[in-house]
């Protein structure tokens, strides 16, 4: 009866697919598309109709969909009468299985194979068409319901673990890419145009200067913060004819030495400044008017009426800032006797230089 239903089967069976009779049993399998005769996927059919399914020499798991398809396959037991029903019957089965594709395990993130977790790499011996060589879970289900599935659901799990370690070693790439500068070895260098490296280096290059772009970006958005922020502060308004000559005045001060800048901004900020109190003194302009004050107070006075200058009420402050102990007659015969100056002299240089 078996050698019957062979004779049907090597009819019926698709391309690929083969029937033999061992041990009272009809084995059917898949070639490999190669030249030495290597079974992809067998079928064994008992008598009785039962069904025992090897994929890549392993047996086929109960979660695969291929069981719940033969659940809906009428079983058909062998006899004398029911020998083209018998076939039939493996056919169909055979069909089944057929339906099924092979679970591609994770052919992607090949360096994180080996460290997979519960994993085995499937070097593809039986000649899967669906991938050269991949990874799998070790719980592979090794068949999907279809073409449109790619994995089991055992290897889906694997695959979104190395897809998240591969993305985490990628922030770790990048990181270290960050740190590094663009003089070092491993990055093109500056002489270097554009179009004579290659598209790994150039990505590298516009990264960098994307990134330089960012940070100066950054920098001249705080300097504009803290301008702004300053002027709030300490800003002065001017009427329109004054910051047009600030301007011509700020313009032309190139050849000036730093004490006549100094000079001019001092001039320019009493200037907008509303009383003689409200105007904070740079500590040169202080040091130079005591000294004028000092030399003559006449000159002194009338050059205030020219320039805006400190009062004589601020140069007091300034000169008395440290409360002054006063000077005994010792004091006075004592440097009378080292400058050899007149008594009334003396006196006011003690009292400015304290
Ligand atoms: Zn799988």
């Amino acid at each position: 009866m078996l050698k019957e239903v062979n004779n049907y089967l090597k009819l019926l069976l698709p391309l690929d697919w083969l029937a033999v009779i061992r041990n009272d049993d009809i084995h059917v399998g898949l070639l490999a598309p190669i030249k030495p005769l290597l079974i992809q996927r067998s079928l064994y059919f008992s008598p009785d109709g039962a069904v025992t399914v090897m994929v890549h020499g392993r047996d086929l798991p109960p979660a695969s969909d291929f069981w719940s398809e033969l659940s809906k396959i009428q079983k058909v037991v062998l006899s004398s009468s029911t020998v083209k029903e018998f076939a039939e019957y493996v056919v169909e089965v055979t069909h089944a299985l057929r339906q099924q594709e092979i679970c591609e395990g994770v052919p992607k993130f090949e360096s994180l194979w080996k460290r997979a977790p519960d994993s085995s790499i499937d070097m593809n011996p039986f000649h899967e068409r669906r991938f050269k060589t991949t990874c799998r879970s070790t719980s592979c289900i090794l068949t999907t319901p279809g073409l449109k599935v790619r994995r089991c659901k055992e290897c889906s799990k694997l695959e979104r673990v190395l897809t998240k370690r591969s993305k985490r070693k990628k922030k770790a790439r990048d990181q270290v890419d960050i740190t590094s500068s663009p003089s070092s070895p491993s990055t093109p260098k500056k002489t270097q145009t554009h179009s004579s490296l290659n598209t790994p280096a150039q990505r590298k290059r516009l990264k960098y200067q994307s990134r330089t772009i960012k940070h100066q970006q950054q920098v001249i958005r705080r300097q504009k913060e803290r301008i702004r922020k300053l002027m709030r502060e300490e800003g002065v308004v001017v009427d329109k004819d004054l910051s047009a000559e600030l301007a011509t005045i700020l313009e032309s001060a190139e050849g000036l030495t730093p004490f006549q800048k100094l000079f001019i901004q001092q001039q320019l900020k009493a200037a907008g400044v509303k009383g003689p109190s409200g105007m904070r003194w740079h500590p040169c302009l202080v040091r130079l008017c005591l000294s004028l004050r000092m030399l003559s107070p006449g000159a002194y006075e009338e050059l205030s009426g020219m320039l805006r200058l400190p009062s004589e009420r601020q140069l007091f402050d300034y000169s008395h800032a440290i409360p002054a102990e006063g000077t005994s007659a010792n004091d006075v015969a004592q440097v009378n006797l080292l400058q050899g100056e007149s008594t009334g002299v003396v006196e006011e240089e003690i009292s400015m230089s304290v």
